[in-house]
């Protein structure tokens, strides 16, 4: 792992980000939010109360990092000029000690998984060419002649973990890190098989990605049919550490419909944010409260008895950026 970070030097290429981790500013999540309960949205997005940091279980703080290994990884392997911002402010062991909370036991995982995955790929044809860049695109750019023709200069964005290009084809791909702990392994800890037909084979966020990175390369000049597709990384996130690369099939019907729920999206979002700051309250959607990664984080603020006591977790277990 010897110079992953700090010590080169030139322009970087992106924003000046100090770190590789962090959400995109109105991406799939944000958008899918605000379709599956307003409550949660506002929560997150309008009133910007945000779980602490060190509320991370294990698990989500061990996905958090193999991704800023992978990171750094590849950051170490881009030209001097091209490499991002945060790989030059920072090592990789200080941004793990940052991102870590403490938890020795997880950041070791992490850098153990880091040297597999690096015996693993040693040989590997890939030219990183952008590492967690936020991209952004129009509404009108993506979904041109749509209605409510004034959201023509909203803009959507996504971050993508890794965009590469494959050495022997010239052509691009979108990464995307998938880390699974012992409860979504085998017996014996390794991935379960990959499946086509998996939970991966209809995703809005491969969608949004696919249509938003296309959307900024050809801003950029570029060809957007250089991007070919999206790959799923996948890894342990424990001993044995075990990886697999998976070629997502996108269905070009659900492709073509995902512009238009975008705008849908975000026509749904200004209302919802005109109707607060009217005074109207955005509703619960009690049906929404466990997911497949559990609770929602607000679900203490939502089965509290009264507003009063609400208010009071709210206030409590949250941190806030902004005022309101
Ligand atoms: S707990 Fe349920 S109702 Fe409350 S914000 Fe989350 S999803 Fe919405």
């Amino acid at each position: 792992m010897a110079g992953m970070g700090v010590g080169s030097s030139g322009a970087p290429t992106d924003r000046m980000e100090d770190s590789p981790s962090g959400a995109s500013t109105r991406g799939p999540h944000r958008l899918s939010a605000v379709r599956v309960c307003e409550r949660k949205w506002a929560f997150r997005y309008h009133w910007d109360f945000r779980p602490p940091a060190r509320a991370d279980k294990d698990w989500r703080l061990g996905g958090t990092l193999i991704h800023l290994c992978l990171a750094y990884y590849y950051a170490s392997r881009m030209p001097v000029e091209t490499q991002p911002h945060w790989f030059k402010v920072k090592d990789l062991y200080q941004a793990l000690k940052d991102e870590g909370q403490g938890r020795d036991h997880v950041i070791e995982s992490a850098k153990a998984s880091l040297a597999a995955y690096m015996q693993e790929y040693a040989a590997d044809d890939i030219r990183p060419m952008w590492i967690e860049k936020e991209w952004t695109a129009k509404l009108g750019e993506l979904d041109p002649g749509g209605p409510w023709p004034e959201l023509d200069d909203e803009e959507v964005t996504c971050r993508s973990d890794l965009v590469y290009e494959l050495t022997r084809s010239g052509f691009g791909n979108i990464m995307d890190h998938k880390s699974f702990g012992v409860s979504k392994t085998r017996r014996d800890g390794t991935l379960v098989k990959w499946s086509p037909d998996g939970e991966f084979s209809l995703n809005w966020q491969i969608l949004v990605n696919l249509q938003i990175v296309r959307a900024e390369l050809l801003r950029m000049g570029r060809d957007p049919t250089w991007l070919r597709g999206f790959v799923i990384q996948r890894c342990t996130r424990n001993s044995p550490y075990v990886f697999d690369r998976n070629v997502v099939p996108i269905s070009q019907a659900a492709y073509s419909y995902t512009p238009r729920l975008l705008r849908k999206a975000v026509k749904m979002e200004l209302d919802l944010m005109a109707r607060i700051e009217a005074g109207d309250a955005p509703d619960p959607n009690y049906d929404a409260c466990y997911g497949k990664y559990g609770p929602c984080d607000y679900i203490d603020v939502c089965r509290a008895a009264t507003d009063e006591q609400a208010k009071a977790v709210l206030l409590r277990d949250f941190e806030r950026k902004i005022s309101v």
